[in-house]
């Protein structure tokens, strides 16, 4: 396995991420090598999902890993049937820095192959998976979260660094390498992929208030 490096929106190579992806006809030894690198470059983000086009390939092939599910691989996925709106907060590992809140659906079905090639159909509800598959999904097709925004002012800028010394064992002096001029950002802002880690590990009451407006 091995980790691939993760194609970021605005830099060289980023086309890719614009890509409606090809569909796989074929389920060999190397599609199985690309999913275990996409698995092991997911968690290396970290992050829950992840789509073959973020790591430069168009292909329909996505992968994730939420809390209530180990991970998974979804071929040739499509979004079968969405009901409801919810109004949620979305990262991605292709725009580091950034989240996002946007509409996404409350519960989405969809349907693809499993990596045996199986046919599978997967429900979920007002989740973080069918956040995930929403998200993962329009990768293969070219879209960005940042697409579904309702304006720029939608989106904000985060503190990766802090998001990452979250992430990070406790030092004995925390904020030792901490820039002087970096404004503290309260716990629990945290983007997506670190939040759903915090509550991979069980510390999700770590994570601190919330707004009203999220889930
Ligand atoms: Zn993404």
């Amino acid at each position: 396995m091995a980790i691939r490096p993760i194609r970021i929106l605005g830099e060289p190579g980023d086309d890719v991420l614009r890509q409606p992806g090809e569909r796989i006809e074929c389920i060999d030894g190397s599609l199985q090598r690309l999913i275990d690198d996409m698995i092991e470059t997911m968690r290396d983000a970290p992050g829950v999902g992840l789509a073959a086009p973020q790591i430069g390939i168009a292909l329909r092939l996505v992968v994730i890993e939420v809390p209530e599910v180990p991970a998974f691989a979804l071929i040739n996925p499509e979004v079968v049937r969405t009901t409801g709106q919810r109004w949620i907060e979305e990262g991605c590992l292709s725009i580091p820095g950034y989240r996002g809140d946007l509409f996404r659906s409350v519960k989405v079905t969809v349907k693809g192959l499993d990596r045996q090639g199986r046919r599978v159909r997967i429900r979920a509800a007002d989740d973080l998976l069918a956040q995930a598959l929403e998200h993962e999904i329009d990768h293969t097709n070219g879209l960005l979260y940042v697409d579904l925004l309702g304006g720029t002012e939608h989106l904000h800028r985060i503190d990766l660094d802090e998001a990452e010394e979250e992430e990070a064992p406790p030092a004995d002096e925390p904020d030792a390498e901490q820039r002087p001029s970096a404004p503290r950002r309260r716990r629990g802002q945290a983007p997506l992929v670190y939040v759903a880690r915090h509550r991979l590990r069980g510390r999700a009451g770590a994570a601190g208030p919330r707004s009203p407006r999220r889930r």
